[in-house]
């Protein structure tokens, strides 16, 4: 079975003409609610392919706690370990998109950064050997060392995301303690100082990730494809061509995909491109959540 360990939001999207200045007041043309947050993106995008799926995570004490837990449980995701945080509101991202597709985020952590070891606790009863767990970085960084800290000892199998590269960079014990990371370009400079734009810099950053005790990289680059390396060797999956409209939650798709494709027994290699086509169908389709492609497309894109 696959668990995230991690955030929830609700996406609050507005798109207008121009941003609004200081002052002014405008209206959108276009607006959406839907559920966010990596955690919860990643979980919907392993759900959606069919597996096994849970989340652990918290949502505030709030209207928008109902939105969320029904949005996880209509996508298939069990939904029995998110907990309601008193005191808190659910974490929100309000994102404005103006008409040539720039954004401009707010995020508000909310109940995500009130995730501690009463989650841990929440966590570890789920944990067997093999299970695969789903971790990012939008929560408190004490609570995701103990976290993954958790897996290992339970002999489960931890996907690190690490999205976004934490303030200080990334704690270096947390390295060896993933079987498996995921980042992107702007991540993996954040982690290595070298910034990866094809198969040979993506190469030479992970081989940095490795020194740093990471035992397997993924290094993805967006629209120009990815790379994966570990003790045996590395490969480059080649983008898979579709229409992008918007990149949102791609990475998380990818990740989602890539849980159920190595919980399936896939290698590095084959997991490396169900994902990149679970992350490529993604950007086909507008929102978070919401955008996570279902097993049939991912399996007509790769036939092709
Ligand atoms: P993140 O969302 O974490 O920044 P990326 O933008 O690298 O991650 O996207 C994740 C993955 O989704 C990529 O590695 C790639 O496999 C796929 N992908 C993203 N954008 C495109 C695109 N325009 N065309 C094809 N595949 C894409």
């Amino acid at each position: 079975s696959i668990i995230a360990f991690g955030s929830v939001n609700i996406d609050v999207s507005a798109r207008v003409n121009h941003f609004p200045v200081p002052g002014e007041t405008l209206h959108a043309h276009d607006a959406g609610l839907g559920l966010g947050g990596k955690g919860a993106n990643q979980a919907v995008a392993a759900a959606r392919l069919g597996a096994d799926v849970r989340l652990v995570g918290r949502t505030g004490d709030d209207p928008l706690a109902d939105f969320a837990a029904d949005s996880l449980r209509r996508h298939g995701v069990g939904a029995e370990n998110l907990y309601r945080s008193a005191g808190d509101l659910t974490g929100l991202a309000m994102i404005c998109t103006d008409s040539g597709g720039e954004n401009t985020i707010v995020v508000v952590g909310g109940a995500n950064m009130a995730i501690d070891g009463t989650d841990i606790a929440r966590l570890v009863p789920l944990l067997a050997p093999g299970t695969i767990v789903l971790m990012q970085c939008e929560i408190p960084l004490d609570a995701l060392r103990a976290a993954a800290q958790a897996v290992m000892q339970a002999g489960a199998r931890l996907i690190l995301d690490p999205a976004p590269v934490p303030q200080d960079g990334l704690p270096a014990d947390l390295f060896p303690l993933a079987e498996l990371m995921t980042p992107n370009e702007t991540e993996t400079e954040r982690l290595t100082g070298l910034r990866p734009h094809d198969a040979e810099s993506a190469r030479h950053a992970a081989d940095r990730l490795h020194r740093l005790g990471l035992r397997r990289a993924i290094v993805k680059l967006g629209a120009r494809g990815v790379l994966y390396s570990d003790e045996y060797g590395h490969g480059f999956v080649s983008p898979f061509t579709v229409d992008a409209v918007d990149s949102t939650a791609a990475g998380d798709c990818f990740n989602g995909g890539l849980a159920v494709a190595l919980s399936s027994g896939m290698d590095l290699a084959g997991a490396t491109r169900y994902a990149a086509a679970c992350g490529a169908l993604a950007t086909t389709r507008r929102g978070a959540s919401d955008a996570a492609p279902t097993r049939q497309e991912v399996e007509r894109l790769l036939a092709t």
